[in-house]
Protein backbone atom coordinates (compact mmCIF):
# COMPACT_ATOMS: atom_id res chain seq x y z
CA UNK A 1 0.00 0.00 0.00
CA UNK A 2 1.27 3.79 -0.17
CA UNK A 3 3.26 5.71 2.17
CA UNK A 4 0.22 7.10 3.50
CA UNK A 5 -1.03 4.04 4.25
CA UNK A 6 -1.38 4.08 8.28
CA UNK A 7 0.40 0.82 9.81
CA UNK A 8 -2.30 -0.10 12.05
CA UNK A 9 -5.08 -1.66 9.37
CA UNK A 10 -5.70 -5.49 9.04
CA UNK A 11 -4.68 -7.37 5.99
CA UNK A 12 -7.58 -8.77 5.85
CA UNK A 13 -11.53 -7.96 5.49
CA UNK A 14 -14.79 -9.55 5.50
CA UNK A 15 -16.84 -9.35 2.33
CA UNK A 16 -20.14 -10.41 1.18
CA UNK A 17 -19.42 -11.75 -2.02
CA UNK A 18 -22.12 -12.78 -4.87
CA UNK A 19 -20.98 -16.27 -5.68
CA UNK A 20 -24.50 -17.05 -8.13
CA UNK A 21 -27.78 -15.56 -8.54
CA UNK A 22 -29.32 -15.41 -5.22
CA UNK A 23 -25.78 -16.88 -3.57
CA UNK A 24 -24.43 -14.73 -1.63
CA UNK A 25 -20.98 -15.97 0.46
CA UNK A 26 -18.99 -14.15 3.45
CA UNK A 27 -15.55 -14.25 2.86
CA UNK A 28 -12.41 -12.81 4.42
CA UNK A 29 -10.20 -11.38 0.98
CA UNK A 30 -7.24 -8.76 1.26
CA UNK A 31 -8.07 -5.32 1.82
CA UNK A 32 -8.36 -3.55 -1.29
CA UNK A 33 -5.43 -1.10 -1.96
CA UNK A 34 -6.24 2.56 -3.31
CA UNK A 35 -4.47 4.10 -6.34
CA UNK A 36 -2.55 7.16 -7.09
CA UNK A 37 -6.53 9.33 -7.17
CA UNK A 38 -8.19 6.70 -4.57
CA UNK A 39 -9.01 6.73 -1.16
CA UNK A 40 -9.63 3.63 0.94
CA UNK A 41 -12.81 4.41 3.34
CA UNK A 42 -13.43 1.61 6.01
CA UNK A 43 -17.25 1.23 5.82
CA UNK A 44 -19.61 2.79 8.59
CA UNK A 45 -23.24 2.12 6.98
CA UNK A 46 -24.10 0.84 3.68
CA UNK A 47 -27.53 0.77 2.98
CA UNK A 48 -29.37 -1.73 0.90
CA UNK A 49 -30.92 -0.66 -2.26
CA UNK A 50 -33.91 -2.19 -4.23
CA UNK A 51 -31.29 -2.58 -7.13
CA UNK A 52 -28.99 -4.58 -5.07
CA UNK A 53 -31.37 -7.39 -4.93
CA UNK A 54 -32.29 -7.05 -8.94
CA UNK A 55 -28.59 -8.05 -9.38
CA UNK A 56 -28.28 -10.72 -7.18
CA UNK A 57 -31.13 -11.90 -9.15
CA UNK A 58 -29.67 -11.79 -12.77
CA UNK A 59 -26.71 -9.79 -13.41
CA UNK A 60 -27.39 -6.24 -14.60
CA UNK A 61 -25.14 -5.14 -17.95
CA UNK A 62 -21.51 -4.13 -17.41
CA UNK A 63 -21.70 -6.10 -13.69
CA UNK A 64 -19.02 -8.14 -12.64
CA UNK A 65 -18.24 -11.63 -12.50
CA UNK A 66 -19.66 -13.61 -10.14
CA UNK A 67 -16.71 -14.34 -7.26
CA UNK A 68 -15.99 -10.43 -7.45
CA UNK A 69 -18.56 -9.13 -7.50
CA UNK A 70 -19.13 -7.50 -4.48
CA UNK A 71 -22.61 -4.94 -3.89
CA UNK A 72 -23.62 -2.03 -2.06
CA UNK A 73 -23.00 1.44 -3.43
CA UNK A 74 -24.62 3.68 -0.90
CA UNK A 75 -22.26 4.24 1.94
CA UNK A 76 -20.12 6.11 3.84
CA UNK A 77 -17.62 5.74 6.43
CA UNK A 78 -14.12 7.05 7.32
CA UNK A 79 -11.38 7.56 5.38
CA UNK A 80 -8.24 6.02 6.27
CA UNK A 81 -5.33 5.59 3.56
CA UNK A 82 -4.78 7.85 0.65
CA UNK A 83 -3.58 7.35 -2.86
CA UNK A 84 0.40 8.77 -3.64
CA UNK A 85 -1.00 11.56 -5.63
CA UNK A 86 -3.78 12.86 -2.85
CA UNK A 87 -3.76 15.83 -1.40
CA UNK A 88 -7.64 16.80 -1.04
CA UNK A 89 -8.51 14.23 1.74
CA UNK A 90 -7.69 13.43 4.97
CA UNK A 91 -6.58 10.15 6.90
CA UNK A 92 -9.68 10.55 9.51
CA UNK A 93 -11.83 12.65 7.26
CA UNK A 94 -15.62 11.25 7.40
CA UNK A 95 -17.20 11.01 4.00
CA UNK A 96 -20.23 10.03 1.82
CA UNK A 97 -20.11 8.54 -1.78
CA UNK A 98 -21.31 8.03 -4.90
CA UNK A 99 -21.35 5.06 -6.75
CA UNK A 100 -20.39 6.16 -10.20
CA UNK A 101 -17.40 7.05 -11.45
CA UNK A 102 -17.49 8.25 -15.53
CA UNK A 103 -14.52 6.90 -17.69
CA UNK A 104 -14.10 10.94 -18.42
CA UNK A 105 -12.97 10.32 -22.11
CA UNK A 106 -16.44 9.81 -23.86
CA UNK A 107 -18.91 12.43 -24.75
CA UNK A 108 -21.28 11.92 -22.06
CA UNK A 109 -18.51 12.03 -19.18
CA UNK A 110 -17.02 15.35 -20.72
CA UNK A 111 -20.71 16.98 -20.80
CA UNK A 112 -20.88 15.80 -17.31
CA UNK A 113 -23.48 13.13 -17.79
CA UNK A 114 -21.00 10.22 -16.57
CA UNK A 115 -24.34 8.43 -15.00
CA UNK A 116 -24.61 7.78 -18.68
CA UNK A 117 -21.02 6.83 -19.30
CA UNK A 118 -20.44 5.37 -23.41
CA UNK A 119 -18.12 3.06 -21.92
CA UNK A 120 -20.28 1.41 -18.97
CA UNK A 121 -18.59 -1.10 -17.32
CA UNK A 122 -15.68 -0.93 -19.63
CA UNK A 123 -13.46 -1.29 -16.20
CA UNK A 124 -10.37 -0.94 -18.57
CA UNK A 125 -11.35 2.52 -19.97
CA UNK A 126 -11.82 4.03 -16.10
CA UNK A 127 -15.76 3.41 -15.53
CA UNK A 128 -16.38 2.42 -12.43
CA UNK A 129 -19.71 1.63 -10.53
CA UNK A 130 -19.01 0.33 -7.20
CA UNK A 131 -21.37 -2.42 -5.82
CA UNK A 132 -22.22 -3.04 -9.73
CA UNK A 133 -19.25 -2.98 -11.67
CA UNK A 134 -16.11 -2.70 -9.21
CA UNK A 135 -16.49 -3.48 -5.68
CA UNK A 136 -19.14 -2.14 -3.23
CA UNK A 137 -19.62 -1.52 0.25
CA UNK A 138 -20.90 -4.99 1.59
CA UNK A 139 -17.68 -5.08 2.73
CA UNK A 140 -15.69 -3.67 5.88
CA UNK A 141 -13.50 -1.10 3.03
CA UNK A 142 -13.54 0.19 -0.33
CA UNK A 143 -11.94 2.06 -2.38
CA UNK A 144 -13.00 5.31 -4.40
CA UNK A 145 -11.85 7.87 -6.28
CA UNK A 146 -11.69 10.95 -5.12
CA UNK A 147 -14.49 12.83 -7.30
CA UNK A 148 -16.91 10.14 -6.08
CA UNK A 149 -15.86 11.29 -1.92
CA UNK A 150 -17.28 13.98 -0.09
CA UNK A 151 -16.55 15.50 3.31
CA UNK A 152 -19.31 15.72 5.56
CA UNK A 153 -19.55 17.54 9.11
CA UNK A 154 -19.39 15.30 12.19
CA UNK A 155 -23.58 16.97 12.34
CA UNK A 156 -24.55 14.25 10.03
CA UNK A 157 -24.76 10.65 10.76
CA UNK A 158 -23.16 7.49 8.78
CA UNK A 159 -26.82 6.16 8.04
CA UNK A 160 -28.00 9.23 6.89
CA UNK A 161 -25.08 10.04 4.77
CA UNK A 162 -25.33 7.10 3.42
CA UNK A 163 -28.60 7.59 2.10
CA UNK A 164 -27.33 10.92 -0.20
CA UNK A 165 -27.33 9.69 -3.46
CA UNK A 166 -31.26 9.23 -3.70
CA UNK A 167 -31.24 12.89 -3.01
CA UNK A 168 -28.23 13.35 -6.04
CA UNK A 169 -30.40 11.13 -8.01
CA UNK A 170 -33.33 13.60 -7.63
CA UNK A 171 -31.73 16.89 -8.04
CA UNK A 172 -30.13 15.28 -11.03
CA UNK A 173 -33.97 14.72 -12.20
CA UNK A 174 -34.98 18.19 -11.23
CA UNK A 175 -32.04 19.59 -12.95
CA UNK A 176 -32.79 18.26 -16.39
CA UNK A 177 -36.23 19.06 -15.61
CA UNK A 178 -35.55 22.57 -15.63
CA UNK A 179 -34.57 22.91 -11.97
CA UNK A 180 -36.57 25.61 -10.74
CA UNK A 181 -39.36 24.10 -8.17
CA UNK A 182 -39.16 27.28 -5.73
CA UNK A 183 -42.92 28.71 -5.48
CA UNK A 184 -44.03 25.45 -7.29
CA UNK A 185 -46.91 22.43 -6.72
CA UNK A 186 -45.44 19.37 -6.59
CA UNK A 187 -46.78 15.68 -6.57
CA UNK A 188 -44.90 12.69 -5.49
CA UNK A 189 -46.05 9.43 -6.48
CA UNK A 190 -44.83 6.78 -4.62
CA UNK A 191 -43.47 6.82 -0.86
CA UNK A 192 -40.66 4.17 -1.50
CA UNK A 193 -37.06 5.75 -0.38
CA UNK A 194 -36.28 7.62 -3.80
CA UNK A 195 -39.94 9.08 -3.80
CA UNK A 196 -39.50 10.69 0.03
CA UNK A 197 -35.86 12.12 -0.67
CA UNK A 198 -37.96 13.79 -3.61
CA UNK A 199 -40.29 14.87 -1.17
CA UNK A 200 -37.94 16.38 1.16
CA UNK A 201 -35.38 17.75 -1.82
CA UNK A 202 -38.54 19.76 -3.13
CA UNK A 203 -39.77 21.19 0.25
CA UNK A 204 -35.60 22.11 0.73
CA UNK A 205 -36.01 23.52 -3.18
CA UNK A 206 -38.76 25.98 -1.76
CA UNK A 207 -41.75 24.49 -3.37
CA UNK A 208 -45.01 26.69 -2.77
CA UNK A 209 -46.78 22.70 -1.48
CA UNK A 210 -45.85 19.21 -1.77
CA UNK A 211 -48.19 16.55 -2.07
CA UNK A 212 -46.95 12.73 -1.65
CA UNK A 213 -49.25 9.67 -2.76
CA UNK A 214 -49.01 5.96 -2.00
CA UNK A 215 -51.17 3.12 -0.43
CA UNK A 216 -48.91 2.11 2.46
CA UNK A 217 -49.77 4.30 5.62
CA UNK A 218 -46.76 3.63 7.71
CA UNK A 219 -44.74 5.39 4.29
CA UNK A 220 -47.03 8.03 4.38
CA UNK A 221 -46.60 9.05 8.16
CA UNK A 222 -42.97 8.72 7.40
CA UNK A 223 -43.82 11.34 4.75
CA UNK A 224 -45.53 14.07 7.38
CA UNK A 225 -42.34 13.23 9.38
CA UNK A 226 -39.73 14.57 6.51
CA UNK A 227 -42.49 17.74 5.77
CA UNK A 228 -44.82 16.85 3.48
CA UNK A 229 -47.56 19.00 3.66
CA UNK A 230 -50.72 16.69 1.82
CA UNK A 231 -50.17 13.19 2.32
CA UNK A 232 -52.64 10.63 0.04
CA UNK A 233 -53.98 7.73 0.62
CA UNK A 234 -54.26 5.92 -2.93
CA UNK A 235 -56.93 3.56 -1.01
CA UNK A 236 -59.24 6.07 1.02
CA UNK A 237 -59.14 8.98 -1.57
CA UNK A 238 -58.87 9.61 -5.41
CA UNK A 239 -55.60 11.42 -5.33
CA UNK A 240 -56.29 12.99 -8.65
CA UNK A 241 -59.31 14.75 -7.33
CA UNK A 242 -57.75 15.76 -4.20
CA UNK A 243 -54.88 17.47 -6.25
CA UNK A 244 -57.54 18.88 -8.75
CA UNK A 245 -59.90 20.30 -5.63
CA UNK A 246 -56.72 21.60 -3.62
CA UNK A 247 -55.48 24.04 -7.03
CA UNK A 248 -58.66 25.13 -8.66
CA UNK A 249 -58.54 22.44 -11.11
CA UNK A 250 -55.23 23.20 -12.07
CA UNK A 251 -52.74 20.58 -11.16
CA UNK A 252 -49.54 20.57 -10.06
CA UNK A 253 -46.48 22.50 -11.67
CA UNK A 254 -44.43 19.13 -11.42
CA UNK A 255 -45.22 15.70 -11.23
CA UNK A 256 -42.52 13.49 -9.97
CA UNK A 257 -43.22 9.69 -10.37
CA UNK A 258 -41.72 7.49 -7.81
CA UNK A 259 -43.72 3.48 -8.07
CA UNK A 260 -42.56 2.71 -11.76
CA UNK A 261 -46.56 1.53 -11.89
CA UNK A 262 -49.37 2.58 -14.77
CA UNK A 263 -51.93 3.88 -12.14
CA UNK A 264 -48.37 6.18 -10.73
CA UNK A 265 -47.57 6.94 -14.26
CA UNK A 266 -51.44 7.94 -15.26
CA UNK A 267 -51.55 9.99 -11.65
CA UNK A 268 -48.62 11.88 -12.58
CA UNK A 269 -49.81 12.94 -16.58
CA UNK A 270 -53.21 14.05 -15.13
CA UNK A 271 -52.51 15.60 -12.30
CA UNK A 272 -50.22 18.12 -13.98
CA UNK A 273 -51.06 21.50 -15.18
CA UNK A 274 -50.39 22.74 -18.87
CA UNK A 275 -47.03 23.33 -19.37
CA UNK A 276 -46.14 21.08 -16.40
CA UNK A 277 -43.50 18.52 -16.31
CA UNK A 278 -43.09 15.18 -15.46
CA UNK A 279 -40.38 13.25 -13.89
CA UNK A 280 -40.10 9.45 -14.14
CA UNK A 281 -37.50 8.88 -11.45
CA UNK A 282 -38.72 5.15 -10.92
CA UNK A 283 -37.50 2.70 -13.67
CA UNK A 284 -40.71 0.37 -14.80
CA UNK A 285 -39.94 -3.00 -15.40
CA UNK A 286 -42.36 -3.86 -17.62
CA UNK A 287 -43.46 -1.37 -20.72
CA UNK A 288 -46.06 1.22 -19.69
CA UNK A 289 -48.45 3.45 -21.36
CA UNK A 290 -48.46 7.23 -21.87
CA UNK A 291 -51.34 9.30 -23.16
CA UNK A 292 -49.69 11.30 -25.56
CA UNK A 293 -52.07 12.78 -27.03
CA UNK A 294 -52.59 14.68 -23.10
CA UNK A 295 -49.44 15.61 -23.18
CA UNK A 296 -49.34 17.70 -26.92
CA UNK A 297 -51.92 19.24 -26.55
CA UNK A 298 -51.19 20.39 -22.78
CA UNK A 299 -47.74 21.07 -23.64
CA UNK A 300 -46.67 18.93 -20.80
CA UNK A 301 -42.86 17.24 -20.89
CA UNK A 302 -41.85 13.56 -19.82
CA UNK A 303 -38.37 13.06 -18.89
CA UNK A 304 -36.17 10.10 -17.83
CA UNK A 305 -33.73 9.83 -14.83
CA UNK A 306 -30.81 7.48 -14.05
CA UNK A 307 -29.09 8.00 -11.48
CA UNK A 308 -27.17 11.51 -10.27
CA UNK A 309 -24.41 13.15 -12.26
CA UNK A 310 -22.95 16.46 -12.76
CA UNK A 311 -22.62 17.95 -9.43
CA UNK A 312 -25.94 16.89 -7.76
CA UNK A 313 -24.54 14.46 -4.99
CA UNK A 314 -22.23 17.37 -4.14
CA UNK A 315 -25.27 19.44 -3.53
CA UNK A 316 -27.04 16.73 -1.80
CA UNK A 317 -24.78 16.50 0.75
CA UNK A 318 -25.00 20.52 1.25
CA UNK A 319 -28.61 19.92 1.52
CA UNK A 320 -28.08 17.59 3.96
CA UNK A 321 -25.02 19.51 5.70
CA UNK A 322 -27.16 22.39 6.29
CA UNK A 323 -30.10 20.51 7.36
CA UNK A 324 -32.39 20.97 4.19
CA UNK A 325 -33.13 17.54 3.93
CA UNK A 326 -34.16 15.08 6.87
CA UNK A 327 -32.98 11.21 5.82
CA UNK A 328 -33.28 10.09 9.20
CA UNK A 329 -36.87 8.77 9.45
CA UNK A 330 -35.68 6.77 5.98
CA UNK A 331 -33.19 4.77 8.18
CA UNK A 332 -35.83 2.40 9.83
CA UNK A 333 -33.13 -0.74 10.43
CA UNK A 334 -29.50 -1.49 11.31
CA UNK A 335 -28.25 -4.95 11.38
CA UNK A 336 -24.43 -5.89 11.84
CA UNK A 337 -22.78 -7.50 7.76
CA UNK A 338 -22.58 -11.00 10.00
CA UNK A 339 -26.19 -10.22 9.88
CA UNK A 340 -26.94 -9.32 6.27
CA UNK A 341 -29.17 -12.40 5.26
CA UNK A 342 -31.63 -10.90 8.10
CA UNK A 343 -31.25 -7.70 7.07
CA UNK A 344 -32.11 -8.29 3.28
CA UNK A 345 -35.39 -10.24 4.32
CA UNK A 346 -36.11 -7.61 5.95
CA UNK A 347 -35.31 -5.29 3.39
CA UNK A 348 -37.22 -7.50 0.55
CA UNK A 349 -40.54 -8.10 2.74
CA UNK A 350 -40.72 -4.83 4.28
CA UNK A 351 -41.00 -6.38 7.66
CA UNK A 352 -41.63 -4.13 10.73
CA UNK A 353 -42.22 -0.86 8.04
CA UNK A 354 -38.89 -0.93 6.58
CA UNK A 355 -37.54 1.55 3.99
CA UNK A 356 -34.32 1.84 4.03
CA UNK A 357 -32.07 -1.28 5.97
CA UNK A 358 -28.63 0.17 6.40
CA UNK A 359 -25.24 -2.19 7.40
CA UNK A 360 -22.49 -1.46 9.66
CA UNK A 361 -19.79 -3.89 9.01
CA UNK A 362 -17.22 -2.67 11.77
CA UNK A 363 -19.63 -4.34 14.26
ZN1 LIG B 1 -29.39 2.64 -4.88
ZN1 LIG C 1 -17.67 7.90 -20.16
Amino acid sequence: MSSKTPPNLPSAMKAVVLMGPNRLEMQHIPIPIPGPTDVLIRVESCAICRSDLGMMEKPFPGQSPYGQTILGHEYAGTVVALGDTVDEFEIGDRVAVEAHLGCGRCRNCRLGDYTSCLNYGNRTKGHRCNGHVTPGAYAQYVVNHINTVYKIPDSVSFDEASLVTNVGCVLYGIENLGGYIVGERVLVVGAGPLGLAAASAANALGADKVYLSDVLADRLEVGKKIGVQRTINAVAEDPLKVILDDTQGLGVNYAIESSGTQAGLDLAVNATCRNGKILMLAIPHQPLKVDLENLSLNDKDIITNRGESRANVARAVSLLANGLVNLKPLATHRFPLDDYETALSVFRERKEGAIKVILHPQE
